[in-house]
């Protein structure tokens, strides 16, 4: 029986990983399986840094099984194909994002919401179905069940494009499912980190008047100038909160760190939906009466399907939509992870994987 990351598969694999709560990552021999009939093989370029792959390289959630190689943002070249494969041949440009695997057979799968699969297995860190650990993109390469890789947009920029793989589809399903994908649509944004700043981007590409909320005023100029928002609101400014009551048709809230929301759902119009995509530590001040005046939704969503991702991608080609992005060499990781556990990074750090991860 296998027991090593270096034994259970018969292909090498290299990559950087974390070994325990100190988060720190470092260079990993590992192993990945042979390519199967569906299963596409390829090598990683770029790979964006969540900040679940923080968290999960802390073990913050408590779920972590050592060691752990993150990485869910992830762009590559396809280098072989199974011989089942049907959507994707050699050389090809493809993305992975939070899914490689899920039970393509339950109510949310056959309808295309694999993200909400009981049985869904994440990129990096998770067990698979064999029983073996999934591995992320800080490595060298990927394989997959072509089910859960994209086709990269030919136009779409390979590292500026990689954050669309978590944070794009992440903001893009809640637009699109809360009816805030249509043009003359009020939006609010709460928060311009590296979900925020692609909520505005793709609010803004489906037409939607874009209001951004944060608590920090150096962010006004970033999100008028910088992203083409139609106002700023400082959240801790009462009188700017009052001038916005019974506004806004939607809400995509990327806050995870604890935030009042009875401020924001006072802004919201009559059948406003405020969305929920952050995690905050502790649960909802949540007053009933502020939903029933005005039959307003609180709501949460998770990343998107695997159709939906590709819908995705190819509107973010389209409209020209990347995330705003600092480069970063492999070796630079540990510190890019300090940086952004301070929100210093403007708005999400990626990888060069393809030219500075050389196995040792
Ligand atoms: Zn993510
Ligand atoms: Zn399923």
């Amino acid at each position: 029986m296998a027991t090593s990351p270096e034994s259970e598969h018969p292909i090498k694999a290299y990559g950087y990983a974390a070994r325990d709560p100190s988060g720190s990552l470092s260079p990993l021999v590992f192993s990945r399986r042979a390519t199967e009939e569906k299963d596409v093989r390829f090598k990683v370029l770029y790979c964006g840094i969540c900040h679940t792959d923080l968290h999960l390289a802390k073990n913050d959630w408590g779920i972590t099984k050592y060691p752990i190689t993150p990485g869910h943002e992830i762009v590559g070249v396809v280098t072989e194909v199974g011989s089942k494969v049907e959507k994707f041949k050699v050389g090809d440009k493809v993305g992975v994002g939070y899914l490689v695997g899920s039970c393509r057979s339950c109510k949310n799968c056959a309808s295309d919401y694999e993200q909400y699969c009981p049985k869904q297995v994440a990129t990096g860190g998770f067990t698979y179905f064999d029983g073996t650990q999934t591995y992320g993109g800080y490595s060298d390469h990927m394989v997959s069940d072509e089910h859960f890789v994209l086709h990269w947009p030919e136009n779409l920029p390979l590292d500026s494009g990689a954050p669309l793989l978590c944070a794009g589809i992440t903001t893009y399903s809640p637009l699109r499912y809360f009816g805030l994908d249509k043009p003359g649509t009020k939006v609010g944004v709460v928060g311009l980190g590296g979900l925020g700043h692609i909520a505005v981007k793709m609010a803004k590409a489906f037409g939607a008047e874009v209001t951004v909320f944060s608590t920090s005023m150096a962010k006004k100029q970033e999100a008028i100038e910088g992203l083409k928002a139609d106002h700023f609101i400082n959240s801790r400014d009462e009188d700017q909160m009052k001038a916005a009551m019974g506004t806004l048709d939607g809400i995509i809230d990327t806050v995870s760190a604890n935030h009042p929301i009875l401020p924001l759902l006072g802004t919201l119009a009559t059948h406003g939906k405020l969305v929920l995509l952050g995690i905050p530590p502790k649960p909802l001040d949540l007053a009933a009466f502020s939903l029933i005046m005005g039959r307003k939704t609180v709501a949460g969503s998770n990343i998107g399907g695997l159709k939906e991702t590709q819908e995705m991608l190819d509107f973010a080609a389209k409209h020209g939509i990347t995330a705003d992005v600092e480069v970063i060499p492999i070796d630079y990781v540990n510190t890019a992870m300090e940086r952004l556990l301070k929100s210093d990074v403007r708005y999400r750090f990626v990888i060069d994987v393809g030219n500075s991860l050389k196995a040792e």
